[in-house]
């Protein structure tokens, strides 16, 4: 449903939703798993997925590892999942970049942790900065002033535990300075689950210090935009009025899929409470929601 359409309406036929699409994409982190621990009868519900032929896409705006980083999580966790079929935001940067032709002789400006790192070495860019420049203190020339590399292109930005005044300055240099530098946000989360207790400051507040400072507005490759929706449908030659969204944010996973074209299922096994879902101050309905993804295993049409 587009945004402000009717409200979503509880699933109650999984097989008339699972029979109506070819593939699903399903959010991770809230839907597979929350934080290390898997979601209860997500195997199961993977295997009667694919049992009825249907291609599975798992889409994360975490980017704090690479796709073969997150491979070995699905792996430790018991789920068989291909490296080729996740699309994380860190492996989005890389392939934004490669989808302009990002020259290689240029080098990359990185605010954010392995994973961005990782995933631009395989894609054959040059890169700087990262989780080692976490203990770096600005150094100043003789006129008061600090080094920056002319040669940075691209400046990308995500979740950052090891964020600090130099890294936003270094960032806000090359941006400002360097001629035609693009400024990529990875996603732009406000806050995020790092544990039950509470909520976490996300990477939308490293992505607010550097557009704070520059005034520019990022370009953003991960959830909601719609750069991984156009890659994998081109890769995997899908029409999007095939594919199911699942996930459990609204501005990021539902807007995804209804950014795409997509069919769109909330589920509340992450972040959104139905009292959420159903107040007034929410203007993004999806189509359908449901508990958790192991429904479809039970919900049948009578
Ligand atoms: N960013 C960070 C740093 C996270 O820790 C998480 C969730 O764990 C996310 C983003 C959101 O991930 P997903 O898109 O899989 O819900
Ligand atoms: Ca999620």
């Amino acid at each position: 449903a587009a945004a402000g359409a009717a409200p979503a309406a509880k699933l109650e036929d999984a097989d008339a939703l699972i029979d109506s699409v070819e593939t699903f994409i399903f959010d991770c982190d809230g839907v597979i798993w929350k934080g290390d621990k898997l979601i209860d009868g997500v195997p199961e519900t993977l295997d009667l997925l694919r049992s009825k032929g249907k291609r599975l896409v798992f889409v994360t705006n975490n980017s704090t590892k690479s796709r073969k980083q997150y491979g070995k999580k699905f792996e430790t966790l018991g789920l068989s999942v291909d490296e080729e079929e996740i699309f994380a935001s860190s492996f989005a940067a890389a392939a934004y970049l490669q989808s302009i032709d990002f020259p290689k002789d240029k080098k990359v400006y990185v605010i954010g942790e392995e994973g961005i790192l990782k995933e631009l070495e395989l894609a054959g860019f040059q890169h700087l900065g990262g989780p080692t420049d976490g203990d770096k203190k600005i150094e100043l020339k003789p006129g008061f002033y600090m080094e920056h590399d002319k040669d940075v292109g691209a400046v990308v930005v995500g979740f950052d535990r090891y964020f600090n005044y130099y890294k936003v300055q270094y960032g806000t240099l090359c941006i400002r300075e360097n001629p035609g530098c693009l400024f990529i946000a990875t996603n732009r989360d406000a806050v995020t689950h790092l544990t039950d207790a509470q909520e976490w400051a996300g990477g939308g507040s490293m992505v607010g210090a550097v557009l704070g400072s520059t005034k520019q507005e990022p370009l953003v490759v991960g959830k909601p935009s719609t750069f991984m929706m156009d890659y994998l449908a081109k890769k995997f030659g899908i029409t999007t009025s095939q594919i199911c969204m699942v996930g459990d944010r609204l501005d990021t996973d539902i807007l995804f899929g209804q950014n795409g074209g997509c069919k769109t299922l909330l589920v509340l096994s992450g972040v959104t409470s139905l009292q959420t879902l159903q107040s007034p101050d929410n203007s993004i309905q999806p189509d359908f929601y449901t508990n958790q993804i192991s429904d479809f295993l039970t919900l049948k049409a009578a």
